[in-house]
């Protein structure tokens, strides 16, 4: 019988439980979780008919272990996807229609985007040039803005394709590496020569996959109980060979016949460890080791996410579509809003209205500087003033997220490649899995915790 600690209670650690607990009936798997909750990140407002996300929101369909996950767990007939619909950018003063046919703000239809006043005539000219144009000229990684600069120029740059991609990551997309983001835009240029063959490609191919008549359905997933309710299910469902210590933060981990792990008043020895917690965790435990240096000084970004009821009644603006982005130009700390009631109806009492304000961008410390009465003020009054309301909210919840969303620099995969290669070495029996590494949404750390339980069931 093996021993293992699983630390961080989030998401990704008890998947990792849960799967490893199956696997090996007779190994004893302990999770440790710093909070008295477990969940981490993902948190639920479940109050008043509201189902509405203040975390993270839903997760991309087509990465499918999250969906595995959920159909183990039991939840599978709570899976909605969302409503499709129009959505927008906003920049400086005005909000534009994204051109229809485009897959993120990358044109694959003619007219839609030739018909679209977002871009000026000679920023279309100079998209549509990239059908000439040869592939980004480097064998290795690049920037995820350098790569579409190159092929699409600044201005589609600056009014499509950087308020969609940076939202995602929260981060400056000339740092953020293309391969370790977006690895199927380089392999789709690569094989079709230039990016906008590449999409018509991928759209023709996606469109031939698509049963005949078939309606195309949202590319997010949630579930109808709210995030949280997989995490319940999930801690439910925990087989019996697993032990969960919440409010149990690990202050350290030695190396010593396997590994000592000290939580509270706890200390245990363990054969394996599995960490899931987010980079600078491991400074407590690893901060005499220079070779772990890359990765607990990992940049993060900081963002806040406000989530706003109103009385639908009294909402005294148009509600089109689900939602839009915001221009870096554009002049406020906001950088997006969903409107969740929308985008997500079974979560919203049909005679409310929730919208979902984004805020932190590159370069604004905003979220940094104020506190959180102060963010929900600023929240309120730009997305006022940008959507032309004056409808008072009945309630703002504020989730500030300092420092919590790793940014993948050019050359992350061989960062992650040196910081593996360190841990097997240095650490055997040590397994580091997470956001840092492989994938920051929710199926990421999901896929990661199912390939270490696919390694690891192979041990006796
Ligand atoms: C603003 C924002 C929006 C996001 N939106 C989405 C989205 O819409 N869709 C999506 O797929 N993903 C989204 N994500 C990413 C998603 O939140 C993560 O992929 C997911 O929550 C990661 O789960 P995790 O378990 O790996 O990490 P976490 O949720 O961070 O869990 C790590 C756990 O480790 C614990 N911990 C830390 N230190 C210690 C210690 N010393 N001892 C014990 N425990 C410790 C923490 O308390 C925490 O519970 C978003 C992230 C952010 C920041």
């Amino acid at each position: 019988m093996s021993r293992v600690a699983v630390i961080g209670g989030g998401l990704t650690g008890l998947s990792t439980a849960y799967y490893l607990a199956k696997e090996k009936p007779n190994w004893q798997i302990d999770v440790y979780e710093k909070e008295a909750r477990f969940g981490g990140k993902i948190k639920t407002k479940r109050v008043d008919g509201y189902v509405v996300e203040i975390g993270p929101d839903s997760y991309l369909a087509r990465k499918t272990a999250m969906t595995e996950l959920i159909n183990d767990v039991g939840l599978g007939d709570t899976i909605v996807a969302n409503a499709t619909g129009q959505a927008y950018i906003y920049d400086r003063t005005k909000m534009y229609p994204i051109p229809g046919g485009s897959i993120v703000g990358i044109p694959t239809e003619f007219i839609p985007f030739a018909m679209s006043t977002l871009i000026s005539w000679s920023g279309k000219v100079r998209a549509m040039r990239d059908y000439f144009t040869s592939p980004y000229p480097t064998d290795g990684d690049v920037s995820i803005g350098d790569f579409f600069r190159y092929h699409l120029g600044q201005e589609m740059m600056d009014k499509l394709i950087e308020p969609l991609l940076s939202g995602i990551y929260g981060g400056d997309i000339y740092e953020l590496s293309l391969d370790a983001t977006f690895p199927e835009f380089h392999a789709l240029e690569r094989k079709a020569g230039n990016m906008v063959k590449g999409m018509l490609a991928a759209r023709k191919q996606r469109a031939a996959m698509r049963p005949k008549g078939a309606v195309p359905q949202g590319q997010f997933r949630q579930v109808t109980g709210g995030l949280e309710s997989i995490i319940d299910a999930l801690v439910e469902s925990m087989p019996e060979n697993v032990t969960l210590y919440g409010n149990a933060a690990v202050t350290a981990i030695k190396k010593e016949d396997g590994f000592v792990v000290t939580a509270k008043d706890r200390t245990t020895r363990y054969d394996r460890v599995i960490i899931t917690t987010p980079p600078q965790a491991y400074r407590a435990w690893f901060g005499d080791d220079a070779a772990m240096a890359e990765l607990m000084n990992m940049d993060l970004s900081s963002c806040a996410i406000a989530v706003m009821a109103f009385e639908r009644s009294a909402f005294d603006a148009p509600l089109n579509g689900t939602g839009f982005v915001i221009t870096r130009k554009t002049d406020t700390p906001l950088t997006a809003c969903t409107y969740i009631s929308s985008k997500w109806p079974q979560t919203t009492p049909a005679d409310k209205i929730v919208l979902r304000v984004f805020l932190g961008k590159a370069g604004d410390d905003t979220v940094q500087r104020l506190n959180e009465e102060e963010l929900k003020k600023v929240a309120l009054h730009e997305i006022q003033r940008i959507m032309g309301f004056t409808a008072m909210p009945l309630w703002i919840e504020i989730t500030r997220l300092n420092k919590s969303m790793p940014q993948y620099k050019v050359g992350h995969r061989e960062l992650v490649g040196r910081i593996k290669e360190h841990v097997a070495r240095t650490y055997p029996g040590l397994d580091v899995i997470g956001t840092p590494f492989d994938g920051v949404g929710m199926p990421d750390g999901v896929r990661q915790a199912k390939e270490l339980v696919d390694r690891l069931k192979k041990e006796v």
